[in-house]
């Protein structure tokens, strides 16, 4: 029988997420006494706007389970993310973590540090993978996930938060039909959270991961087994974690139990909780009237170039920002396309639809990086209708493209090595 507590907390008070995660940490029979600890929230991108209280992880719940691991005698607190845009240092930046740590944990940029090859034995399709070494490293590993829902996985918890610790390049590998679910079950076998606790005092709905829209859940859940966390959670969102495939692979292994036969739920009672939260869309055709969409008949992956395009869209479509015309080709198997096409108002997504990448501007990839894919859709629509902090991500920019270069220049040295 695994526990899951879901205990109340009502605000992003870094002093009262210390005091529930110092429950928490306590009741799960997780030690961090004398113990270097790695915690990894979810930033997805740099941005600090309020809109995305129900996207990222915030800075106070890090700041409050730093100062819990702290408080029971963590000897060293670190805590590592990448970014979906630009260096991870320009998350950090944009999202002021270092005035919210400052002096308990530190930042580690996970597309800075050395990395190592794991290995997966009897893997569903990724045998191997190319991770941050802190990752298997650390003595302790506590997963910060942001419960919100997901275009590509359904929803995005413990088990899917660990899809940023893999490089930019390596995150598209297998983001398919029928590979993504098999790869992110593979890729939390690397190594399972020692503990979760994950903020869902503002959890997200809708088109989730980039523009989630926020639902005031009010409480933090969590536990030490990441797989039964991840059951609960779905369940306060409203989702049968029966039906997400990652999960269902690992209960299937004996990674995790899903079953509420199998949980026993602390603190809070489950039922006071559960939502209905609005499920996130895939789909490019009828969306908007200015968009004129030629899908694949034999290939267009929901979980890839789909879902990629319709993901970088919602920046605008969510916003009620004005759509361009725009004509936009996916997949394999399109036939035959109209001869009076503008390519300068067309946009080709994918390897799968590179017959006709002379007829506008084409992404390759398989499918193409979620950076490019916005980039992309930008060329035609102008500049992402979110108001970033632009001073902050630029010295992120800064920062992180100038680390590598002095990297580059200076030779490859290990820049985290653990136990010194
Ligand atoms: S290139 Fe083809 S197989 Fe790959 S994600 Fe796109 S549609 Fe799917």
């Amino acid at each position: 029988m695994e526990r899951v507590f879901i205990y109340p907390q009502a605000e992003y008070d870094p002093e009262g997420v210390r005091a529930v995660a110092r429950e928490i940490i306590d009741s799960s029979g997780v030690a961090p006494k004398g113990k270097s600890v790695l915690i990894k929230p979810s930033f997805v991108y740099p941005s600090h706007h309020p809109d995305t209280v129900g996207v990222v992880t915030q800075p106070p719940f890090i700041a409050g389970v730093a100062r819990a691991l702290k408080d029971l005698g963590a000897s060293r607190v670190m805590v590592g993310e990448d970014s979906v845009i630009g260096p991870a240092r320009a998350a950090f930046y944009a999202m002021d973590v270092y005035r919210h740590i400052r002096g308990v944990a530190e930042p580690v940029y996970f597309d800075e540090v050395r990395h190592v090859k794991v290995d997966i034995p009897d893997a569903e399709v990724q045998d191997r993978f190319i991770v941050p070494a802190v990752w298997p490293e650390a003595d302790l590993f506590v997963s910060l996930p942001k419960i919100k829902v997901n275009q590509f996985a359904n929803v995005t918890l413990s088990v899917k938060n660990n899809l940023g610790f893999l490089r930019q390049a390596h995150r598209v590998t297998n983001h398919t039909d029928g590979t993504l679910h098999e790869k992110i079950a593979d890729l939390y076998r690397v190594r399972p959270p020692d503990l979760v606790i994950a903020d869902s005092i503002v959890a997200g709905e809708g088109q989730g991961p980039m523009v989630a829209s926020p639902v005031e859940l009010g409480v933090i859940i969590g536990g030490a087994n990441g797989v039964a966390v991840d059951a609960v959670a779905c369940r306060v969102m409203g989702f049968d974690p029966m039906q997400i495939d990652h999960l269902r692979y690992l209960e299937a292994r004996g990674v995790g139990p899903l079953s509420e036969r199998d949980i026993e739920v602390v603190g809070e009672r489950l039922a006071d909780h559960v939502c209905d939260f609005r499920r996130p869309s895939t789909e490019l055709e009828g969306v908007h009237r200015n968009l004129r969409v030629f899908l694949g008949q034999e290939k267009c992956c929901a979980f890839g170039c789909r879902g990629m395009t319709r993901c970088a869209l919602d920046a605008w479509l969510e916003k009620d920002a004005e759509i361009r015309e725009m004509n936009i080709i996916v997949g394999r198997g399109v036939g035959d396309l109209p001869s009076d096409l503008d390519p300068r108002r067309t946009l080709v997504v994918g390897d799968c639809a590179a017959e006709h990448r002379k007829r506008g501007a084409y992404l390759p990839g398989c499918p193409p990086l979620p950076m490019d894919t916005a980039f992309g859709v930008q060329k035609f629509q102008g500049f992402v209708p979110t108001p970033l902090l632009m001073r902050d991500i630029l010295k992120g920019y800064v920062a992180g493209y100038g680390w590598k270069a002095a990297r580059f220049f200076r030779g490859h040295s290990d820049p985290l090595r653990m136990g010194e």
